[in-house]
């Protein structure tokens, strides 16, 4: 996909699940949990986890609030990662950081995101890397289960 057509649809994707999170929910019988902060911007999220005993994660949520992209990042990610095995995530957790962290104006590297592709949009906006990451390192801490705040910094 072009660094064009992800443009516009990073700004229509954002607002979109901004608007309506999915996933945007407590799981109470959640095997894991991780509470996530970023001070930065004021985003502050809670990330639930479920996960089998072969090792799937069966449920994934989040409850919090925080600006459009945090959400959005939320959102995507849970519908992103559910059903995946944990043993996927931290490669999957690598590549998404690679994609907004990437130098702009070089082509992204999209191959297996999905829709989290339009997050290189976030390339743009430096200052918004620690909004779209929150999710993701939530997760990463909530999986290794050491029931930690993470903060973004
Ligand atoms: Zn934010």
């Amino acid at each position: 996909m072009l660094m064009d057509d992800l443009r516009e649809l990073y700004q229509a994707t954002i607002l979109g699940h901004n608007k309506k999170p999915r996933n945007f929910r407590v799981i109470e019988d959640a095997t894991h949990r991780a509470d996530g902060r970023n001070p930065l911007c004021g985003d502050a999220l809670t990330l639930y986890a479920r996960v089998n005993e072969s090792g799937t994660v069966e449920d994934l949520a989040f409850q919090g609030t925080g600006c459009a992209i945090s959400k959005a990042s939320a959102s995507l990610m849970t519908e992103f990662v559910k059903g995946k095995p944990v043993a996927e995530i931290h490669a999957d957790f690598e590549r998404f950081h690679k994609l907004v962290t990437g130098p702009p104006g070089v082509e992204p590297d999209v191959r297996d995101l999905g829709k989290l592709a339009v997050f290189a949009g976030v390339r743009e906006y430096p200052v918004r890397i620690k909004c779209a990451t929150l999710a993701w390192h939530a997760l990463r801490s909530a999986l290794e289960d050491d029931g930690e705040t993470v903060q973004t910094e």
